[in-house]
């Protein structure tokens, strides 16, 4: 492939964010260049998907081939509480039709490698350009940012101007460690510790029941903060992990494939029962510290995109669904700004404050499943079934964030309470009370 020494947009990272975004560029005939650093060989945790990432591969004509990977179907999620003798939640995948009525929907869980592959491979046989290297440096002019400085594979170093700088580097925040977006704040006693491995799934499952479902997403909730997911992947693969607090993590005081194989085996009867062989598929994977938010995030010439921004405790599962939905609002802000013939800077701010409101929704409903799991579930069974299907849905951004009512409610009784009640900046956006600021 021929590089060029300019671009309209080059995009650091070919993550899910990345990669939407070069699809949705294309689209409007805008070639961008994709720098990745790795070729995947390690596998990134975050496999269950929302029906809107399914909705979105449909809208990029995506969806048959994505079909015909035969990832597992995913009805629902299911959430087993602390409580063993209380009936699970079931949350089903449900749809908004263009009219606004919920429908029944399904989506599937995936293997990110070669969900990975597939993303990469469509934006590049539609015309993305692609380089296999690592971003060093923003380039700038005066105070502007007009490129990125690049380390191929090969070792050339090499320089490349962009109209548009785009930073999906997901938690290597690029554009922050470089000073261009703001610090990256770590909430205090939000930190978190997964550890995760795949195992061989040998369930028998047959069933036409949806909640019954071999792909289904199980949650098991320990206590606040204190959690397990079981995602099946494949036919016989199921990606299974434990998010706990940094200080359970050293009382525990174990080798992480000793720990995994305690909290499987303690955590819930349920999660015992359906795994009775611990048939490890994969190296034990260890994450930190992924709860985090950046203040400034897009200026004249750059955006960051999703988890190169801000990352949301996982636990509704929403990663890669926030990843598509900011892409279409960035590339919306792309094409605004170059209809303005590149002078509109006032878009790119507008773009933030878009994102700050789905965002802020989305970390609201985090903290009330927290703070009150009791009354979630109870709205979830009740009065707000809909809107509880939306939110795990990934509904957060703009109409679909302002027509939610549980929204309001959920924002309401957190602020009543006082729960982070000192920053409320936005519409629904309760900010952090005490944090830390980190810049590696
Ligand atoms: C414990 C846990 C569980 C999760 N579960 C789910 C789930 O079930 N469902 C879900 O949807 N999401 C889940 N997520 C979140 C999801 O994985 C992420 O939100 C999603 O991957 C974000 O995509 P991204 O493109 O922003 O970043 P990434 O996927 O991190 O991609 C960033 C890319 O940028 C590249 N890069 C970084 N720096 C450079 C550089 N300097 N030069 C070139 N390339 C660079 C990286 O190699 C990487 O490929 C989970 C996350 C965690 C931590």
């Amino acid at each position: 492939m021929e590089l060029k020494q300019n671009y309209d947009v080059v995009i650091i990272g070919g993550g899910p964010a990345g990669v939407a975004c070069a699809l949705l560029l294309l689209r409007q005939n805008i070639v961008p260049l994709i720098v990745e650093k790795q070729s995947y060989p390690c596998i990134p945790m975050g496999e269950s998907l929302s029906s809107e990432v399914l909705k979105f591969l449909s809208e990029l004509d995506l969806l048959d081939a994505f079909k015909a990977l035969d990832f597992p179907a995913k009805y629902g999620v299911k959430l087993f509480s602390p409580a063993k003798t209380e009936e699970p939640l079931w949350v089903q995948c449900r749809q908004r039709t263009p009219e606004g009525e919920s429908v029944l929907a399904e989506s599937c869980s995936v293997d990110r490698r070669e969900f990975h592959r597939f993303m990469l491979d469509a934006a590049i046989s539609r015309g993305a350009q692609y380089i296999k290297g690592a971003a060093l440096a923003p380039l700038f002019d005066q105070n502007r940012v007009c490129g990125v400085k690049i380390k191929t594979n090969r070792g050339e170093i090499l320089s490349i101007s962009s109209q548009i700088l785009l930073d999906a580097s997901g938690h290597a925040t690029f554009l922050s460690q470089h000073k261009v977006a703001g610090r990256r704040i770590i909430p205090m006693n939000k930190a978190q510790i997964a550890i995760s491995s795949m195992f061989k799934d040998s369930r028998e499952i047959k069933t036409e029941q949806r909640s019954q479902m071999p792909g289904n997403t199980l949650l098991f909730i320990k206590d606040k903060r204190y959690w397990s997911w079981f995602i099946p992947v494949t036919h016989d693969w199921v990606s299974v992990g434990v998010v706990m607090q940094p200080e359970q993590f050293k009382v525990k005081n174990m080798p992480v494939n000793q720990l995994l194989n305690t909290e499987i085996r303690s955590f819930h009867p349920e999660l015992s029962q359906i795994l009775p062989n611990l048939d490890y598929q994969s190296p034990v994977q260890v994450t930190t510290n992924f709860t985090y938010s950046i203040d400034t995030f897009a200026g004249p010439g750059w955006i960051c995109l999703a988890d190169a921004h801000r990352f949301i405790d996982p636990v509704f599962s929403l990663g890669i669904s926030m990843a598509f939905s900011e892409s279409k609002l960035a590339v919306q802000c792309i094409t605004q700004w170059m209809e303005s013939e590149c002078t509109d800077d006032s878009i790119f701010f507008r773009y933030q404050d878009q994102i700050n409101k789905g965002q802020n929704a989305h970390s609201n409903a985090v903290e009330f499943f927290w703070e009150f799991p009791q009354l979630f579930k109870h709205f979830a069974e009740n009065k707000f079934r809909l809107e509880v299907s939306d939110l795990f849905a990934g509904r957060f951004y703009g109409k679909q964030n302002l027509s939610n009512s549980l929204f309001v409610k959920m924002h309401d009784k957190l602020y009543n309470n006082q729960i982070k009640a000192s920053s409320a900046n936005n519409a629904y956006g309760i900010g952090y009370e005490k944090d830390i600021q980190s810049r590696d």
